[in-house]
């Protein structure tokens, strides 16, 4: 079930993309938005949305591959929610395509980046806002239908294929361990989308993806918790 608004939602990697996207439709329907990026500084875009929004914004900075900046995120939430707040949305959004990746010359570094920003980011920032989320909210990460295992008939972008078929796992885990509160986490595919990452070539302009993937949100109840859906809301292969 969709709360009433205003909700409280929190959106990462939020100063470009798909990203900003979700936080100006979130906005646009009356939610108090989170934004989190690198470079707050940086973020024209959102900050430029914080005049329009007056007192419904705040951007703060996060790194979700970063343990220490999620743990500062933690800590100054309660001071932007207030202390009776509770995120009624989280979106884990921030993701990395390194590209070009050949076999024989997939590199340690790329891959761990990988890992870290795509699937062990989101997850251990999910368990750190946990207390933060309100029973019945929603949880939805960012995932690839790249990440699907079933799909896979080419060695192509190893590296995050890897990571987001590990961010479905967490996305399973995360939905066993909220599920006694309410909390619906999905994985959801964006479709391929014209972005710094999907490309100007892509099929979805970022507009239609996040309104289609919000719909998906807003309607997915108990019975979705852990599932894996495309923007149309229909169940991908794992
Ligand atoms: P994008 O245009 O490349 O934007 C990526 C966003 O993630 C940027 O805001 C970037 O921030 C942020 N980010 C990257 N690493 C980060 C980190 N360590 N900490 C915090 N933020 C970080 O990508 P997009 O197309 O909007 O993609 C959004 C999500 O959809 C991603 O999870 C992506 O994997 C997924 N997806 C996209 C497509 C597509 O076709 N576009 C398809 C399937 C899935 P900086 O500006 O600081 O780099």
């Amino acid at each position: 079930m969709t709360p009433p608004s205003p909700r409280h939602c929190l959106v990462t990697g939020a100063n470009r993309g798909l990203g900003l996207e979700f936080v100006r439709q979130l906005l646009d329907r009356g939610d108090r938005v989170v934004a989190t990026c690198r470079q707050p500084g940086r973020a024209n875009a959102l900050n430029q949305l914080t005049g329009e929004y007056p007192g419904r914004l705040h951007v703060l900075p996060l790194d979700v591959a970063e343990p220490k900046s999620q743990a500062e995120l933690v800590r100054e939430l309660p001071l932007v929610l207030g202390d009776d707040a509770r995120l009624d949305l989280l979106v884990n959004n921030a993701g990395v395509l390194h590209s070009g990746e050949r076999f024989g010359k997939v590199a340690a570094a790329t891959l761990d980046d990988s890992l870290r920003t795509n699937a062990t980011g989101p997850f251990l920032l999910t368990q750190s806002l946990a207390p933060l989320l309100a029973d019945g909210g929603k949880v939805a990460n960012l995932s690839s239908e790249l990440g699907s295992i079933a799909g896979k008939d080419a060695f192509r972008t190893p590296s995050y294929s890897i990571s987001k078929a590990a961010l479905n796992m967490a996305t399973v885990l995360l939905a066993r361990a909220l599920a006694e509160r309410g909390i619906v986490v999905v994985a959801l595919h964006p479709g391929w989308v014209q972005t710094d990452m999907g490309g100007s070539g892509a099929e979805v302009a970022p507009e239609d993806s996040a309104a289609a993937l919000l719909r998906v949100i807003d309607r997915a109840g108990d019975g979705d918790s852990g599932r894996f859906l495309d923007r149309h809301g229909a169940p991908l292969p794992w």
